[in-house]
């Protein structure tokens, strides 16, 4: 590609390479390598993502770049160290999993650190903090290589964790993009629609991430013009969780029964309610209607009055008329 000219681009791609190394050439690095093969991270996914290992040892990094001739004003810029009272740099990132952050050219701009040890008091993911290179809410792990591979696959997938960009990728689904953790943004948003309007949504089957679902169908329904797909994966389980547990064709086979938004609604909607008690069952149908009558295709609509109506075994008749009032409230 183009020479860097960004200093800190420079610098970043400089650490990735660094870490990198450390991981798969160092006696220090042993403890990452083994972490990543207890993941299943094998050489190839290493070496596409870049993983790295950022090692124990007290200021490895710096000593590394301060010998290189890095000053250290630029070095605090980076955002890579921590400073002490007396101005003093450290390496910000310790026994952590390296994975680098990249902006849509494939420069890398930050990085995320997956913690090692057992010890919980450590937040299990420490990401870069802002700089002048970094903006995280603009930021989509991966995007780079993923919307070259939109095009063949005719859709990005969007996941709550890095590990589980990565267990699609090793399913062959190589558009994964994932944001940092479960807050979309609205600029995250416009840069996938540039890509393609054919968005699936994979987060984590546990309630958290059912929950971010919901609000990441809003958040691309509010900007508009998309084509969604919602996938809830059972048991609570993450992309990356259930590709090991169940293999790679069965997670292809969930990612193409992709819901859409309205199903994806319907679904939640009743478990909300136990649809055996006709008082209960009486306000799901009410609410279903009050959703159905938002949709704007036609269409749309008659596919799911009549999915309502076979479910619940009410008539087509009596939900249409609901609908028509429904619809008439709304003007
Ligand atoms: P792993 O499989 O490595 O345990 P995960 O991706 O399943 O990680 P989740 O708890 O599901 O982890 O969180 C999803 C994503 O949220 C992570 O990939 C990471 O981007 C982000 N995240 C999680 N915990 C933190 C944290 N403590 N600080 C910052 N980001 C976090
Ligand atoms: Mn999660
Ligand atoms: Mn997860
Ligand atoms: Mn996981």
């Amino acid at each position: 590609g183009a020479p860097i000219s960004n200093p800190l681009i420079k610098l970043h791609e400089e650490v990735a390479e660094f870490y990198h190394r450390v991981l798969l050439t160092t006696e220090v690095g042993v403890r990452g390598l083994s972490y990543a093969n207890s993941r299943q991270l094998d050489k190839e996914i290493i070496e596409h993502f870049k993983i790295g290992y950022a090692p124990k040892q007290d200021n490895i990094l710096y000593t590394y770049l301060h010998d290189k001739g890095y000053e250290d004003a630029t070095l605090a810029e980076s955002g890579l160290f921590v400073e002490n009272k007396d101005g003093r740099l450290f390496d910000r990132f310790r026994d952590r999993l390296m994975f680098p952050l990249d902006d849509e050219n494939g420069h890398i701009i930050g990085f995320s650190g997956r913690r090692i040890s057992e010890d919980a008091t450590q937040a299990k993911y420490m990401n870069s903090p802002e700089t002048k290179i970094f903006t995280k809410s603009k930021v989509l792990f991966h995007f780079a290589e993923a919307k070259k591979a939109a095009r063949a696959e005719q859709h990005l997938i969007l996941y709550e964790g890095y590990m589980d960009v990565i267990a699609a990728y090793k399913a062959g689904i190589k558009s994964g993009i994932a944001s940092m953790g479960t807050s979309l943004t609205d600029q995250q948003i416009y840069l996938l629609r540039r890509i393609t309007s054919n968005i699936i949504i994979n987060y984590d089957g546990d309630d958290p991430g059912i929950h971010a679902e919901e609000r990441a169908v809003d958040m691309f329904q509010r900007v508009g013009g998309f084509n969604l797909g919602v996938v809830v994966l059972p048991e609570k389980l993450d992309p990356d969780e259930y590709v090991k547990k169940y293999g790679v064709a069965k997670y292809q086979e969930e990612v193409a029964a992709a819901l859409s938004p309205t199903d994806f609604f319907l679904r939640r909607l009743q478990q909300k309610y136990n649809l055996h008690n006709d008082r209960e069952k009486l306000q799901y149908l009410d609410e279903a209607i009050k959703k159905i009558a938002t949709l704007t295709n036609p269409m749309e609509q008659d596919i799911f009055i009549k999915k309502v109506s076979e479910e619940q075994g009410v008539s087509l008749d009596s939900l249409k008329a609901s609908l028509m009032r429904e619809i008439r409230r709304l003007k």
